[in-house]
């Protein structure tokens, strides 16, 4: 039986810039999940804008970005400030008054 010894090598990349890190050419948070390194360019690499980083996604716009993050809060909190409000409307209407 032959075996197969491929799959066992285990490459690991770290990119002296960012810190983010290839395992199998497969970009891995600092977490262990598993990453996206389009993600990664929109956070940190295209702000690091320096030919030392290795994503090969760096300077694509497709990825996450801060201020797509900030702007995801943001619709969570207003989201959450109009569900506050109905709920203090709710108890103005049952109660009559503002307790
Ligand atoms: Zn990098």
């Amino acid at each position: 039986m032959e075996r197969e010894f491929s799959d066992l090598s285990l490459s690991r990349k770290e990119c002296g810039k960012c810190g983010a890190v290839w395992i199998n050419g497969q970009h891995t948070w600092a977490t262990g999940n598993k990453g996206s390194e389009e993600d990664l360019a929109g956070l940190v690499c295209n702000k690091l804008a320096d030919d030392q980083c290795i994503n090969p996604c760096r300077g694509v716009e497709t990825g996450d970005t801060w201020a797509k993050r900030f702007g995801d809060v943001a619709a969570g909190f207003e989201s959450i400030k109009a569900r506050m409000e109905k709920q203090r409307e709710d108890f103005r209407e049952e109660y009559g008054e503002d307790a």
